[in-house]
């Protein structure tokens, strides 16, 4: 019984510990911003699927640090990519 407890006990302290030492979320810079890039060409298929899920779904600027202007450039090319037949709609 007590042993039970005791184990119990120490896999809280070590969840703790975890959410302590939890990596501070590392300054991302935007990818285009970068290059120098003005406009994001939706021909550009192997760049654009970075910046898609799996799924097919155009991910979060919080994930992967896109500034908002290339962001908005971004998803008008994925969404032009898609209409092209370049990109799913839905995954694979
Ligand atoms: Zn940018």
């Amino acid at each position: 019984m007590s042993e039970a407890v005791k184990t119990e006990k120490t896999e809280k302290t070590e969840e703790k510990v975890v959410k302590k030492f939890r990596r501070p979320a590392k300054k991302k810079v935007c990818a285009f911003c970068v290059a120098g890039e003005k406009a994001i060409d939706y021909k550009d298929v192997a760049k654009i699927r970075k910046y898609i899920t799996e799924n097919g779904k155009i991910l979060p600027r919080r994930q992967t640090g896109v500034c908002a202007a290339h962001q908005r450039e971004l998803t008008n090319a994925i969404k032009r990519a898609r209409n092209m037949a370049l990109l799913p709609y839905i995954g694979d």
